[in-house]
């Protein structure tokens, strides 16, 4: 039986869902929004790394499986705000080129049906919504925009700002990252943000990270007309006879199956849940899963090539908050390699939990000795749409069935980045770096997830149209990573928040 009927059913409140109930709640339309998480409780473990990177405190304990059938341990995060809460909140326009076709070492990335320009003015406000702190001007890649970022970018630390001038010396453009922490270095008595070593991963004790619960949900809560339901796992969305229009939808709240309806139903669960729930959801009219005439539903998954480079060095240098700098040289290939090779990145502080998980069993001090010395660089190169990279659905069990590409360019990326810091080595002030761990991020770090419900003007090429709306099912919608047709080389989420906003514009149309 269907409880309530709402205007508006969004199901997930990350940064698609989240952003999305910001944009629709003040229209006064009654909106429903389900989320299987909970507020994630503040609490001391929030900032312990003992518990976040070791015991995995927060991280869903659920099991999916690899295409040979092993075993796999996601890391992703069930709460309201999604994996925003834990995100470092680098947040990246892509390039006006990544919304063109691409030829790549090792294939092509394809056009969009929609253009930078399109997404531009959506940037904007989504910088405005999450707070963006950074500048423009450093970085020969960056896209236009008429607007400065609203507030200034987070400084670097002594020992970043010595590489960004050792960097600068030598022909590099470092920039800063684009970060959602709402630090006031001015005046850091008004200062939410304090500036800690537990950002990236971990969830903000003090609310300071602008994430999809903080700057997207809990604004429009006091709007009566929406409602959130936390711990309601959406489990199937059923349809009409005809197939055409969502009619339900199942969740299950403590214990409980209980349905609702809506004019419109918006799925927001993160481009591997959403394509789960959608081929779940397979019934008489829609055989292969819902909305999947294409036969489109979880192929194309995309994750980014993942590296990163720890960098030790022989003098100590305790650096707090050290993900401010970027490069993006590299980003369109280089002298003798004509191809995109991707983006770099200082990383987070890197904590000794961190590096006891990835190393041999050694005293806690000898890891805090090494961590006092270590640097870390996160790169990223392109994964490119593969058909055969897909989310799968096998007697109710998640598959992710995915084959590497892009390797030569990611390969190239890494030791070009080496050979980069080895370079500067010789600054005395950024002192001799004696050892460099490289470590590629493997199938469970489903973290930069998209590409499972592209989008697109052709039925039977993309599963949603220009609006992320299905081509096959009239009210239902999908509204996070899953519309990318590419994955770019940088951090997928402001593009989710921007697309959440334009898709936010076409649905108050819709409804008025
Ligand atoms: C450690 C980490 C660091 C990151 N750092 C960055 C960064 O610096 N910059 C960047 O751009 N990106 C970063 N990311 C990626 C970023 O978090 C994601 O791109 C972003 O959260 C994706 O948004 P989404 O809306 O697609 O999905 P999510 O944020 O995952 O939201 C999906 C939501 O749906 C809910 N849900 C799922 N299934 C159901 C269901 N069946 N019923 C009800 N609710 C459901 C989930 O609980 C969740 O709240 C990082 C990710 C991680 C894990
Ligand atoms: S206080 Fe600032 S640096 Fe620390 S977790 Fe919060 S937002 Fe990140």
């Amino acid at each position: 039986m269907v409880t309530e009927h709402y205007d508006v059913i969004i199901i997930g409140t990350g940064a698609g869902g989240g952003t999305l109930a910001n944009v629709l709640a003040p229209s006064g339309k009654k909106i429903l929004v389900l989320e299987r998480g909970t507020f994630l409780l503040k609490e001391k473990a929030n900032w312990d790394s003992k518990e976040v990177i070791q015991k995995d405190r927060y991280r869903t304990s659920e099991v999916w499986y690899d295409k040979r059938g092993k075993v796999i341990h996601p890391l992703t995060h069930y709460f309201v705000g999604g994996n925003t809460k834990f995100y470092g909140s680098a947040l990246y326009r892509f390039r006006e080129r990544d919304f063109e076709k691409v030829i790549h070492k090792d294939g092509i990335s394809p056009e969009w049906p929609l253009k930078y320009q399109d997404f531009a003015p959506y940037y904007t406000q989504a910088e405005r919504l999450y707070e963006v702190h950074g500048q423009r001007g450093f970085d020969p890649t960056e896209p236009p925009s008429n607007e400065d970022y609203p507030f200034p970018p987070i400084s670097h630390e002594p020992y970043i700002q010595q590489i960004n001038y050792a960097l600068k010396d030598k022909g590099f453009h470092p920039s800063y990252q684009p970060l959602g922490i709402k630090l006031n270095e001015v005046n850091r008595f008004l200062s939410a943000c304090i500036r800690c070593d537990t950002c990236d991963g971990f969830p903000c004790l003090i609310n300071a990270k602008a994430d999809a619960d903080v700057n997207g949900v809990r604004p429009v809560m006091v709007y009566p007309n929406l409602t959130l339901l936390t711990e309601a796992k959406v489990l199937r969305l059923h349809t009409s006879a005809s197939g055409r229009e969502v009619t339900k939808v199942e969740a299950e709240i403590a214990g409980n199956c209980q349905t609702f309806s809506g004019n419109i139903v918006v799925v927001a669960c993160g481009a591997i849940n959403s394509a789960v729930l959608l081929l779940k959801s397979a019934n008489d009219q829609h055989p292969d899963g819902l909305a999947n005439s294409s036969n489109l539903v979880g192929r194309n998954y995309m994750a980014h090539k993942i590296g990163a480079i720890v960098v030790l060095n022989i003098k100590p240098n305790p650096i707090i908050y050290p993900k401010t700098l970027a490069i993006n040289d590299f980003y369109w290939g280089e002298k003798d390699f004509d191809y995109p090779m991707g983006h770099v990145q200082s990383l987070g502080n890197i904590s000794k939990e961190r590096a006891a998980i990835n190393g041999p069993p050694l005293p806690s001090a000898i890891y805090e000795a090494v961590t006092n010395r270590a640097l870390g660089w996160f790169l990223m190169t392109e994964d490119l749409p593969d058909l055969n990279n897909r989310v799968r659905v096998k007697d109710q069990k998640i598959f992710l069935d995915y084959t590497n590409n892009n390797e030569e360019a990611f390969n190239r990326l890494i030791k070009r980045w080496k050979h980069v810091l080895k370079s500067i080595e010789s600054d005395k002030k950024i002192g001799l770096s004696s050892l460099y761990i490289t470590t590629k991020m493997s199938l469970k770090d489903v973290g930069h997830q998209c590409g499972t419900c592209l989008f697109g003007e052709d039925s039977k090429t993309s599963v949603l149209d220009i609006n992320c709306r299905t081509h096959d099912v009239d009210n239902l919608y999908v509204v996070d990573g899953s519309f990318f047709p590419s994955s770019a080389a940088l951090n997928p989420t402001l593009t989710i928040m921007a697309n959440a906003l334009r898709v936010g514009e076409h649905l108050l149309e819709r409804l008025r």
